[in-house]
């Protein structure tokens, strides 16, 4: 018998707990204050970042929104950053990705503070995690170890292999299981035998994007299965990288999608934001 992990559940654990210290922060007479910058009008980003705003106001900060249109040269959109980075009034700074083509999305992640830097993805955030010294690492990924600390999950000496190798999901992830003792293995496009090494797994994260890429042969009986993936179906339904139907019945604890790993980004980024603002008053 399979335990669904309910990340609705423990997201709004994570986005209630930031709103009780937001409280007692803004009674001791301080704001907590996301700027969000979007860049050009692709719709899947505009839901992100209401999302996103709702988060905000849902936990007690205050949301900025630079809406700038996609003909915004690369130097205009650092320049708002550096706009931003130096404005002691905003805690967070984030820039929704994708950005327009003639942009450089490394460029303008690295132009954020790395102190504001509330995605976790600048190159020094990065190397901050990787040296295990971190304050802000990736959203998604350090959601997944929230859903696996909230259901006790130990990683400690355990098999962890996670398909996919992306900046934002595979490589942090990899990173914070070692951190916690797995024993981790990245799988990518160019893993031979994926099967044979995915089975070996005690926890499996599936990161691929690919509706139902993870099938049951593919699972160890009793692995924890964790699904990053958001997808659509043939049928046009939201699933994740997992064969949910199939794959439940051989594990010990599962994630859906939708419900699993999605809303906890977000409580992440609320849990960023406020660490990110705390450590800028104790400076
Ligand atoms: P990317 O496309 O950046 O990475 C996908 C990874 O999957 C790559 O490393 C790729 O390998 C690997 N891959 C592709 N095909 C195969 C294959 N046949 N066998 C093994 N590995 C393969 O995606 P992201 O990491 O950005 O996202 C992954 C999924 O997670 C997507 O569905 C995305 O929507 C979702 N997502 C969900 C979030 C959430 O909040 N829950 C947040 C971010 C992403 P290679 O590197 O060799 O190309």
């Amino acid at each position: 018998m399979y335990n669904l992990i309910d990340g609705k559940l423990v997201s709004a654990y994570i986005k209630d707990t930031v709103k009780e210290k937001t409280a007692e922060l803004k009674a001791a007479g301080k704001e907590i204050t996301l700027a969000v910058i979007i860049v050009g009008d692709d719709p899947a980003s505009r839901v992100y970042v209401n999302n996103k705003k709702k988060a905000c106001e849902y936990v007690g900060f205050r949301s900025l929104e630079y809406a700038l249109p996609a003909e915004t040269t690369e130097d205009e959109l650092i320049s708002l950053i550096e706009k931003l980075n130096n404005d002691s009034s905003v805690n967070g700074i984030l820039c929704q990705l994708p950005v327009p083509a003639h942009i450089n999305d490394e460029k303008v992640i690295d132009a954020i503070s790395p102190e504001k830097d509330v995605d976790g993805f600048s190159k020094i955030n990065v190397g901050k995690l990787w040296v295990g010294d971190y304050d802000l690492a990736a959203c998604t990924p350090m959601g997944v170890m929230e859903l696996l600390r909230y259901y006790n999950i130990e990683i400690s000496g355990k098999n962890c292999v996670i398909i996919g190798r992306s900046n934002i999901v595979g490589k942090p992830m990899a990173a914070l299981l070692l951190e916690e003792n797995g024993t981790v293995t990245v799988c990518h496009s160019r893993t031979k035998n994926l099967a044979e090494v995915t089975s070996k797994a005690d926890i499996l994260v599936a990161a691929v994007g690919r509706a139902g890429f993870v099938t049951a042969d593919m699972v160890k009986e009793g692995a924890v299965v964790i699904d990053v993936g958001i997808n659509r179906n043939a049928s046009g339904k939201l699933c994740g990288d997992v064969d949910f139907e199939k794959v439940k019945e051989k594990v010990s604890y599962i994630t859906p999608v939708p419900g699993g790993c999605g809303p906890m980004t977000i409580a992440l980024l609320m849990k960023n934001t406020l660490i990110a603002a705390e450590k800028q008053s104790n400076k």
